[in-house]
């Protein structure tokens, strides 16, 4: 018969068990899935912006996978500003950005710079980008390509 454990399993059921684990454990320390499946998705290639850590969802080839840029942190006297450059798998890209800015403790001072700030951040986005689209169509022009609809230069 069989000696038994506390938990009422045969020592030789238990000792399979554990063998099981080791091997499991072995396996995820060498990268490899502990539930025998294995991940059929190819793996895609970063871009050389990408910081190709854990932050990159996109590597392991998942259908909504991102690439993300190393997080860009600055400090200003008036607080701190971060950046991440994303781009879906299926290429759509975009920055992703945030500002903290500290507000005054007077209520109506603070809610006057939070009302401007905010409007001031996107005229400076609507500005730099509208800029880099004409930069974009005045070196398209001198290369000689056609102008998108509606363009002139
Ligand atoms: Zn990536």
């Amino acid at each position: 018969m069989p000696h038994r454990t506390e938990d009422g399993f045969a020592e030789p059921r238990v000792i399979g068990m554990l063998r099981r684990a080791v091997e499991m454990a072995k396996l995820a320390v060498k990268g490899e899935p502990v539930n025998g499946r294995r991940w059929r998705r190819p793996k895609r290639e970063c871009p050389p912006w990408c910081a190709q850590n854990h932050t990159c969802t996109a590597r392991s080839g998942y259908p909504s996978g991102e690439h993300r840029s190393p997080i860009t942190t600055r400090t200003h006297r008036w607080g701190r500003s971060t950046a991440t450059r994303v781009q879906h798998v299926e290429g759509r890209a975009w920055l992703s950005s945030n500002i903290s800015v500290e507000l005054s403790s007077d209520p109506l001072l603070a809610a006057a710079q939070a009302g401007f700030v905010h409007l001031a951040v996107e005229h400076a986005v609507s500005a730099t980008l509208g800029e880099l689209e004409e930069a974009a169509i005045r070196v398209a022009c001198v290369a000689g390509a056609a102008l998108p609809p509606g363009r002139s230069a």
